[in-house]
């Protein structure tokens, strides 16, 4: 989900945010001490202008044969490629099935809609509703394969009040909340400008992204989090510019952060992601230490297979290797042997999310290998430790601490900044 591309109107962000560095960090003179030094900038800064629009693909990564969709205003049709409209406003709909229709078009109840690239863009925010969920701004239905591929389309503030709660527990306080929000706005709108050519979408709805749920997910606390950090997002200065990152996080980092590029080799190593932040506040977590998790070898080998089926050849895993770990324990890479004594490696991270990242809760464990099955004991923490620590955000935020130093703690190097209004 993050290879780099810096073109097109995906780049504005950098563009902007470049303008606004070099304004600060561009103001020089030369002293009567024949020094270069750094005036205070006198002229108020320019209104940044981001492209503040988010699209989330919706409903998982394979076209759905269909969907139940209903509009509960009227809404205007239109073709999204060429804009033309469908007809007048369209009434409202109740419950209708859509689905693909004949070569290339698309059906909604009854009606045939000769295009396989739609828009919906409801007269009322809030008024689409798709399987079970409720969503703010427009929806983008595709034929894709056999199917559909649904994307809403939304301002990034709406979009947040509907991630937060499906990424921190209700009880959290509110600087953790805050925080999360300016740590999930910077890894949206870093998502939407690093996403690969022609993808039509910045971010999924799930963990493989941040969990969106929609206008359900808006509590009190979401949109008071949302509110309080409007437009803030976190940023680096690298000595020639001021930039975004994505800001990863994950629940719990069971004691130390990790380096990006130990689970991302080819993410830029951005210096607020070059891990080892001690961190002893995750003991709190319900997973700062997990039960030992058994797993058949042959269930091993058809989960890795599942996910890599190169690995068939090798045959049933039959033994697991840490090649290298971090100084607290994680698993960097894992050498996996196979039953006539091939080899193959994986990254520490790909390896756990092939088991099931809600089993094997973390890449730091230890392994104990019997007849029929590997046991993974020992473990440590829950999620993949770059980042910010969520629970021990939390128990910062407890003590005292404000958001904007639990970002700085987690993300060292890097500021809060608000880049729109
Ligand atoms: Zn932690």
């Amino acid at each position: 989900m993050l290879r780099v591309r810096r073109a097109g109107p995906a780049c504005t962000l950098t563009l902007v945010l470049g303008a606004v560095t070099l304004f600060f960090v561009g103001c020089l003179s030369f002293s009567e001490h024949g020094f270069w030094k750094k005036e205070e900038a006198e002229k108020p800064i320019e209104p940044v202008a981001v492209d503040r629009l988010i699209r989330v693909r919706l409903m998982g990564r394979r076209p759905r044969p269909s969907e139940e969709l209903s509009v509960t205003a009227p809404y205007a049709l239109t073709d999204t490629q060429s804009g033309a409209q469908f007809g007048e406003k369209q009434p409202p709909v109740s419950l209708a099935t859509v689905r693909p229709a004949g070569e290339a078009g698309i059906e909604i109840g009854e009606k045939l809609i000769p295009s396989g690239d739609i828009t919906l863009t409801p007269s009322r925010d809030a008024a689409i509703v798709l399987g079970d969920r409720t969503y703010r701004g427009t929806l983008r239905i595709q034929r894709e394969a056999d199917g559909l591929v649904f994307t809403n389309h939304l301002d990034i503030e709406a979009y947040l009040k509907g991630v937060l709660r499906g990424e921190l527990p209700r009880y959290f306080h509110i600087e953790s909340f805050k925080a999360q929000c300016v740590a999930a706005r910077t890894y949206a709108l870093y998502s939407k400008r690093n996403k690969p050519a022609g993808k039509t979408f910045d971010v999924y709805d799930d963990e493989g992204s941040q969990v969106y749920k929609g206008v359900a997910m808006e509590d009190a606390t979401a949109v008071e989090a949302v509110d309080a950090t409007h437009g803030e997002v976190c940023v680096y200065d690298d000595g020639e510019k001021e930039d975004i990152f994505c800001t990863y996080y994950s629940s719990c980092c069971g004691g130390l952060s990790q380096h990006v590029n130990n689970v991302k080799p080819n993410d830029p190593p951005a210096p607020p992601l070059a891990g080892r932040v001690a961190c002893e506040d995750c003991y709190v977590a319900p997973r700062y230490r997990w039960e030992p998790v058994k797993i058949s070898k042959a269930e091993v080998t058809k989960k890795l297979v599942a996910r890599y089926p190169s690995i068939r050849k090798i045959g049933t895993v039959t033994g697991l290797r840490p090649r290298k770990r971090t100084e607290d324990g994680r698993i960097i890479s894992m050498e996996i042997v196979g039953s006539g004594g091939q080899k193959e490696v994986l990254i520490g991270e790909d390896f756990r999310l092939s088991m099931g990242g809600r089993l094997v809760k973390s890449t730091n464990f230890a392994i104990e290998t019997t007849k029929d099955a590997f046991i993974f004991k020992d473990g440590k923490g829950f999620g993949h430790g770059m980042g910010l620590c969520q629970y021990g955000m939390e128990t910062k935020a407890r003590r005292g601490m404000d958001y904007r130093r639990i970002l700085a703690t987690y993300y060292p190097g890097s500021t809060v900044k608000r880049i729109y209004e």
